[in-house]
């Protein structure tokens, strides 16, 4: 496994992008919306990594309830993985608590699935498949 992407829950994503394209001197890969999440995504590519913002479209988005609950900030780490549901499987039978059991479609159609924060130090992991 390795690092994919830090998600970051924002409020606008038109006073957040320009913040980040001023501290990573780049522009972001243009907008997505990713419906399963119900959220609008601007992706920076960050050297090894990359950095997501992640902005709402609807009040049932998770990413609205993160906001309300806990204020705009870093949402999730992302690991990249080769077979997700293989590392799903492992991963359950180790004791780690899964959002997903199969995986779903993430931002650029990507298979993904969420871990559950009570299982993994409170953080909120997704795995994604490449
Ligand atoms: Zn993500």
């Amino acid at each position: 496994m390795k690092l994919h992407h830090v998600g970051i829950a924002v409020e606008s994503l038109s006073e957040a992008v320009p913040v980040f394209e001023k501290l990573l001197g780049k522009k972001a890969a243009p907008e997505e919306t990713v419906a399963d999440q119900k959220s609008r995504v601007a992706t920076f590519d960050a050297g090894e990594g990359r950095i997501e913002l992640l902005e709402a479209t609807s009040a049932e988005s998770p990413i609205a309830r993160f906001i309300t609950k806990r204020g705009p900030g870093i949402h999730h780490l992302t690991l990249s993985v080769e077979n997700l549901a293989q590392s799903l499987a492992t991963l359950e039978q180790s004791g780690i608590e899964l959002v997903d059991r199969a995986p779903r479609a993430g931002a650029g159609g990507k298979r993904i699935a969420f871990l559950h924060p009570r299982s993994t130090a409170g953080v909120l992991i997704e795995l994604i498949e490449e």
